[in-house]
C-alpha cells in the first residue's frame, strides 16, 4: 500500500528534538503564549520576509481575524465584496462570511487552477478586497494580482494555507542565491494553516498571520487573546484564537527542513512529469521555478470513478481536492444558483496522487508503473 500521506512518517523524523522541547515546555509550565510561540513568529516571519507574524490557533481564524482587523480599522465594512477563487478549499470563502462581508466567487485558471488573470476586471471595481489562494501550493500570479489591487485600490489578502515557503521566481534553473519573496509576503496580509497534512505542519492545529502591517498586526494580537495585552484589561471585543505554545515548539523545529521538504516534493513532481505517459491523465502544469511547493499534485481524468477503481485495486491511496465546490455545499446555499461550469468540471475530474518528502524513490517509480499501465 502506498499512502497518500504518511505523517506518522513524517514526523517521526522529529521525535528526539520533539521530546526535548516537550520536556522543556513541561518544565517551564508556561503553556500558553509562551516563548515558544513568539520565537516561532520571529522565526517564521524572517523566512516569510514580512515584519511581522502573529500566531493564531488556525488557518481559518486566521483569514478571519485578518478581515475582522481590516473591518476594526475601517478599511473594509460590513457588506463589502471580496474577490475569492470558486475553486478553493471551503474555509476561504468562510472567513468571509464570518467577517459578514459579501464572497464574489470567481472561475480559475484552467491549467494552474489558481484566480485567473483573465477575471473581468469590472468585478473588481466594486471589490474591497481580493483574496489570492495559492492553490495546491503553486503561487498565484502575484505581480498581476498586486498591480489590480493597486488600480482598485482594493486589499490583496493571501490564503498561503497551501503554499509555505514557495518563492517569487522567474529563475528556472533554481540556482540563484539572491533572496527570493516568498508566499506570504506577496500582499498586504497572509494567512496560513499549520494543520498536520500542509507542507509545514503541526501535532495538531495552528496558523498565523504574516504581514508588515503595524496597525494591523496590533489589532490582531489584541483580537485573538480576548481584546487584551494585559491579563484582564479587554480593549475590544476579542476572540480566544491563539497559537498553541507547544505547537509553536514542533513548528520551530519543522521549519528547518521546509526548504528541504519542499525541495523534495518538487523533485517527486518533476519526475511524475517526464515519467507519466498516459493520453487519458492530464498532468498539472508546472513552470519548474520554486513557486511551487506541490502541497498537492492534482491530475485530471475523465472517467474518475473507473480511475480510483484502478488505484485502489493497485493499493495506492488518493484523494480529492475537493470533491464538492463550495458553492454545491449544502451550508452555502445561497451560492447554489452561480454560473461556474469550469469550477463544476474540474471539482469532477481532479485527483491527487500521493506526493510528499517521505515518499521513497520506489513508490515513485510504483506510481509512475501503475498509471502508465492504466
Ligand atoms: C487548510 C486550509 C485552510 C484552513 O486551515 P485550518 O487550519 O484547517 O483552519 C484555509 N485555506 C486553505 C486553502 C487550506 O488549504
Amino acid at each position: 500500500m502506498i499512502k497518500f500521506l504518511d505523517l506518522h512518517k513524517i514526523n517521526n523524523r522529529f521525535r528526539d528534538e520533539f521530546k526535548a522541547a516537550f520536556s522543556i515546555a513541561l518544565n517551564d509550565a508556561h503553556f500558553i503564549l509562551g516563548k515558544n510561540v513568539t520565537n516561532f513568529e520571529n522565526e517564521f516571519a524572517s523566512y516569510c520576509g514580512t515584519k511581522y507574524c502573529v500566531g493564531t490557533a488556525n488557518g481559518l481564524d486566521a483569514l478571519t481575524l485578518i478581515l475582522k482587523g481590516y473591518i476594526h480599522l475601517g478599511k473594509l465594512k460590513k457588506g463589502d465584496k471580496v474577490i475569492v477563487p470558486a475553486n478553493t478549499f471551503i474555509a476561504t470563502i468562510l472567513s468571509i462570511l464570518h467577517a459578514e462581508l459579501v464572497p464574489v466567487l470567481v472561475e480559475p485558471d484552467a491549467s494552474t487552477y489558481n484566480i485567473s488573470v483573465d477575471t473581468d476586471t469590472t468585478k473588481f471595481v466594486e471589490a474591497k478586497a481580493i483574496i489570492m489562494v495559492h492553490l495546491y501550493g503553486q503561487l498565484a500570479d502575484a505581480e498581476y494580482f498586486q498591480q489590480i489591487a493597486k488600480q482598485f485600490n482594493c486589499l490583496l489578502i493571501e490564503d498561503a494555507a497551501q503554499a509555505h515557503g514557495a518563492e517569487l521566481s522567474n529563475d528556472l534553473t533554481q540556482q540563484s542565491s539572491a533572496k527570493q519573496l516568498r508566499a506570504g509576503s506577496l500582499s498586504h496580509a497572509a494567512a496560513f494553516s499549520f494543520y498536520p497534512s500542509k507542507n509545514l505542519g503541526a501535532l495538531g492545529d495552528g496558523g498565523a498571520i504574516t504581514t508588515d502591517d503595524l496597525e494591523l498586526v496590533k489589532v490582531i494580537r489584541l483580537m485573538r487573546n480576548y481584546g487584551s495585552k494585559e491579563k484582564y484589561q479587554n480593549e475590544i471585543v476579542g476572540y480566544n484564537s491563539r497559537l498553541d505554545d507547544m505547537q509553536a515548539a514542533f513548528l520551530s523545529i519543522k521549519l528547518k527542513v521546509l526548504d528541504a521538504d519542499n525541495k523534495r516534493r518538487r523533485e517527486i513532481a518533476e519526475v511524475y512529469l517526464e515519467q507519466i505517459h498516459n493520453s487519458k491523465i492530464k498532468l498539472p502544469f508546472y513552470n519548474g521555478s520554486k513557486n511551487h511547493v506541490f502541497y498537492a499534485f492534482v491530475v485530471e481524468v475523465e472517467n474518475r470513478k473507473d480511475f480510483i477503481d484502478y488505484l485502489n485495486k493497485n493499493e495506492i491511496e488518493w484523494l480529492i481536492h475537493y470533491p464538492v465546490p463550495p458553492h454545491q455545499q449544502k451550508a452555502l446555499e445561497p451560492f447554489l444558483h452561480l454560473n461556474l461550469p469550469l469550477t463544476e468540471k474540474i471539482h469532477k475530474r481532479i485527483i491527487s496522487l500521493p506526493i510528499s518528502p517521505v515518499l521513497t524513490d520506489m513508490e515513485i517509480q510504483t506510481v509512475i508503473e501503475v498509471i502508465n499501465t492504466y
